[in-house]
């Protein structure tokens, strides 16, 4: 729904990405009226590989939005490949979609686009020049978020910084596992957005590095995309690993990448982004951001260790060789490090799993 916008609601929200329009939905559906504005008009080409993990799926039908068949390309596990070895193993439950999430069916919510928020005001934000009186500010406003600087929490408890392209292909899928392709400088992961086209992400620490050049690296995946047209430009982004010390000050309050984030290697960004705005729809309904804090913290851990040893794994390519051979031999190691990955399982999980592939990898 476009409007003229109103001058007056419970909540606005500044972004339109998935973090922004799940956060809209869930207010809404806590009965507050919501205005969105965002910069930019749908659908909006950003740099994302597009892999929506089994726990963003449930993320997303526990905000009531359930993805319609046909609509998104479903995949069934990971497939880790790194030199001669490879490592599958399915989800532990439930189908993945290989799409971006955009879902703006909006029920209820305004939506303003091609509207930058220009600033934050004590009664609510300007945009295009008019104040939009808010009892509440959403930024959802990106990784270079300004809502988060204009609201003064942008000071970081972490922050690592990487560099990343993405481009789609005309190409049948060969195959219903997203892959995740271990090279030297960087990391490729491979999901399909169709019947007949494919998103290929590249992640590197140099900000030279492009794709064509990266994937001469990977022979296999170069040979099955030689001939495949491009679908899509290459666009390209910044990836950044980050924890804010605080996510809200007074009335205004930051959703998404905005509040941090995860390296896109984990696939995570967008199934904790659906997390982070259903807790902040019953936040902002019940007057209680300090439980958002406290809950946005608990939200990002376990993706942020799985960041970090995807990241050390990248960085250490013995013990990457090592571990990929324990993977190869024993599938159960890499599932249950894939049910940790989602979320599936107790913490007695993780650590008995972790143990025996420390155990494994010493006798490799
Ligand atoms: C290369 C790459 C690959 C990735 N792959 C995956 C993946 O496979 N799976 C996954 O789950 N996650 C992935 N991610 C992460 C995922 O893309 C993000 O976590 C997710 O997009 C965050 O959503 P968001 O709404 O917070 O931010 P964004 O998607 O960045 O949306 C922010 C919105 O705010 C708008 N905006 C910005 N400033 C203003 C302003 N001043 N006024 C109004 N509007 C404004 C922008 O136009 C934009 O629409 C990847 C990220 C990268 C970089």
């Amino acid at each position: 729904m476009s409007i003229t916008s109103p001058n007056s609601v419970d909540v606005f929200v500044a972004g339109g990405g998935p973090a922004g329009l799940a956060t809209a939905i869930a207010a809404r559906r806590h009965g507050m009226s919501v205005l969105v504005a965002d910069g930019a008009v749908p659908p909006i080409d950003k740099a994302c590989g597009e892999g929506l993990m089994p726990d963003g799926v449930e993320a997303l039908h526990d905000l009531g939005i359930t993805i319609p068949q046909g609509e998104a390309q479903p995949f069934r596990g990971i497939r880790f490949v790194s030199g001669n070895k490879k490592a599958e193993a399915e989800f532990p439950r439930g189908t993945a979609y290989g799409i971006m999430v955009e879902h703006a069916e909006a029920s209820g919510v305004l939506l303003r686009w091609q509207t930058a928020v220009t600033g934050l005001h004590p009664e609510g934000a300007w945009i295009a020049g008019d104040l939009v009186r808010a009892r509440w500010v959403v930024g959802a406003d990106g990784a270079q978020s300004c809502v988060r600087h204009w609201a003064g929490v942008d000071a970081q408890q972490r922050r690592n910084m990487r560099f990343a392209f993405r481009r789609h292909y005309h190409a049948t899928p060969w195959t219903d596992f997203m892959e995740l392709h271990w090279g030297e400088r960087c990391q490729l992961y491979v999901t399909a957005v169709g019947p007949a086209e494919i998103c290929v992400a590249m992640i590197s620490d140099s900000p030279k590095l492009r794709l064509e050049d990266a994937l001469r690296g990977f022979p296999e995946l170069s040979a099955r995309l030689r001939d495949a047209e491009h679908a899509s430009s290459e666009r390209g982004a910044i990836t950044v690993s980050r924890r804010l010390r605080r996510v809200y000050r007074d009335c205004a309050v930051v959703v998404g990448d905005a509040s941090g984030g995860v390296d896109a290697i984990t696939g995570e960004g967008l199934c904790l982004a659906f997390r982070q705005a259903a807790l902040l729809g019953k936040c902002l309904a019940t007057n209680d951001l300090a439980r958002y804090q406290a809950e946005h913290r608990k939200l990002i851990r376990r993706p942020a260790l799985m960041a970090r040893l995807m990241l050390f794994m990248g960085n250490h390519p013995r013990l990457r060789q090592r571990t990929m051979q324990v993977f190869e031999s024993t599938p159960r190691s890499f599932a249950g490090m894939l049910a940790m990955h989602v979320g599936a399982g107790s913490t007695r999980d993780y650590v008995s799993n972790g143990i025996a592939l420390g155990w494994q990898l010493l006798r490799t």
